[in-house]
């Protein structure tokens, strides 16, 4: 099997992009891994904070490379978004395949600094796993929810002056040392309750790629239209994360199993639909990130 970093390159050459699924438990793990294995894709699960603690870090660890030895399948597993470098270091030590330090919240000279030191960690491990853990970096504010919102948040402004600029992302990335960027080009942290997210700025994301030469992530894709992810993909984006929309599904679909069978008490009747919900969605995204129609 390839590396995960093998897969992000290749993704980037052929211009199509690898797809990032969160998930809270193994409902969500099946649902993706049925759909990245009938479609016989490359595939990152990712865990935010809150979703690792619910897991268990080490469970989701141990989980994602259960399947990956058992199938010889490639399914890699990311630390989506973590906030410090203590909890950076908890992930590498407990052989995530990726993770993603997130210092949007902080002044541009401390994120820089921070990321730095996230990658000289990485850098400093042993690789457990055939390669070291690899490290992103955001730049650019773009919320923090996997919620369907109302409006766009408070705090995000999409105007062209206020997304990530080519030239901060190529000092980003050459400061850091950063292995993948996730910019601000328009893209926004859950989706929009009744129209689509707003269009991305597509020139910004080719121009960002063209600087950093790095591969770029686009976070939030959950709400943009499949046309927008596509533009963004041939501009320079190898990794796509969906999550908003995977746990819509999943709740719309327990709500209509439940109300369907009030008095079903076993949790693993009840909650298969709501996996083939995720799958469902998970299949539609890999096949427009993969250009498969
Ligand atoms: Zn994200």
């Amino acid at each position: 099997m390839k590396t995960l970093k093998q897969y992000i390159s290749e993704a980037q050459e052929k211009k199509t992009a690898i797809g990032h699924f969160n998930i809270s438990d193994t409902v969500g793990l099946w649902g993706v891994f049925n759909s990245a294995r009938k479609l016989k894709l490359p595939v990152i699960i990712g865990v935010s904070e809150g979703e690792r603690d619910f897991i268990g870090a080490k469970q989701a660890v141990a989980l994602v490379k259960s399947l990956r030895t058992q199938y010889d399948f490639p399914i890699f597993i990311n630390a989506d978004h973590t906030y410090s470098f203590e909890r950076v270091k908890e992930a590498i030590d407990l052989g995530f395949d990726m993770v993603i330090f997130d210092g949007t919240e902080l002044s541009f000279e401390e994120n820089i600094r921070v990321a730095k030191q996230c990658v000289e960690y990485a850098k400093s491990q042993k690789p457990l796993f055939g390669e070291r853990v690899l490290v992103e970096a955001e730049l650019g504010y773009i919320g923090k929810s996997s919620k369907v919102l109302d409006a766009v948040p408070e705090g995000i402004n999409l105007s062209d002056e206020y997304l990530t600029t080519a030239e901060q992302a190529k000092r980003y990335v050459d400061e850091t040392g950063v292995d993948m960027l996730a910019p601000a080009v328009g893209n926004i942290h859950g989706m929009l309750a009744k129209w689509k997210d707003p269009a991305l700025n597509i020139s910004r994301v080719a121009e960002v790629s063209e600087a950093t030469g790095v591969p770029l992530v686009l976070h939030g894709a959950s709400g943009n239209t499949d046309a927008d992810i596509q533009s963004a993909i041939k501009a320079g984006v190898a990794i796509v994360h969906v999550n908003t929309e995977l746990r819509v599904a999943y709740r719309s679909t327990l709500d209509t199993t439940l109300s369907a069978n009030p008095k079903e008490v076993a949790p693993y009747k009840y909650l298969a639909p709501s996996r083939d919900a995720v799958s469902q969605v998970v299949e539609e995204k890999m096949r427009v990130f993969s250009f498969l129609g």
